[in-house]
């Protein structure tokens, strides 16, 4: 049984609200949304960042960006969105398992990042 949170979402043994699924890829609703459209895309092998990710990942992570404009089209974000990645401790990744967020709209998701 693994103790990763998403590998148990994947395996089914936690709930989540499913936007898009296919044979190595799921898509679910974060559970605290930053925006009104906050979708998490992760590859359904367990991959722990962008930091352990190998050349062999490169094909999974290409669909998973490939698909992204289609669920936030779908999720209500037609007008574009914003993927974030966080990698690591620098990162300030919480969830060791990779996975993009996208997050838009109906509005501007605002600036990037505060400036220095
Ligand atoms: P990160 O800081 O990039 O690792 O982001 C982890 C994200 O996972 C956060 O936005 C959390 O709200 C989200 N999250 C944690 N647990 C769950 C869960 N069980 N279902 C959906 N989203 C989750
Ligand atoms: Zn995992």
């Amino acid at each position: 049984m693994s103790d990763c949170i998403f590998c148990r979402i994947v395996e089914g043994k936690i709930p989540a609200k499913k936007v898009y699924e296919d044979d190595e890829i799921l898509a679910f609703n974060d559970i605290n949304p930053a925006r009104p459209v906050h979708v998490l895309v992760i590859p359904k092998k367990h991959i722990t960042s962008l930091a352990t990710a190998t050349p062999d990942d490169a094909p999974v992570l290409g669909r998973m960006l490939a698909l992204a404009n289609r669920i936030a089209t779908e999720q209500g974000s037609p007008d574009g969105f914003r993927i974030i990645i966080n990698t690591g401790r620098v990162g300030n990744q919480e969830v060791a398992h990779l996975h993009i967020h996208i997050v838009g709209g109906p509005d501007p998701v605002g600036p990037m990042l505060k400036r220095l």
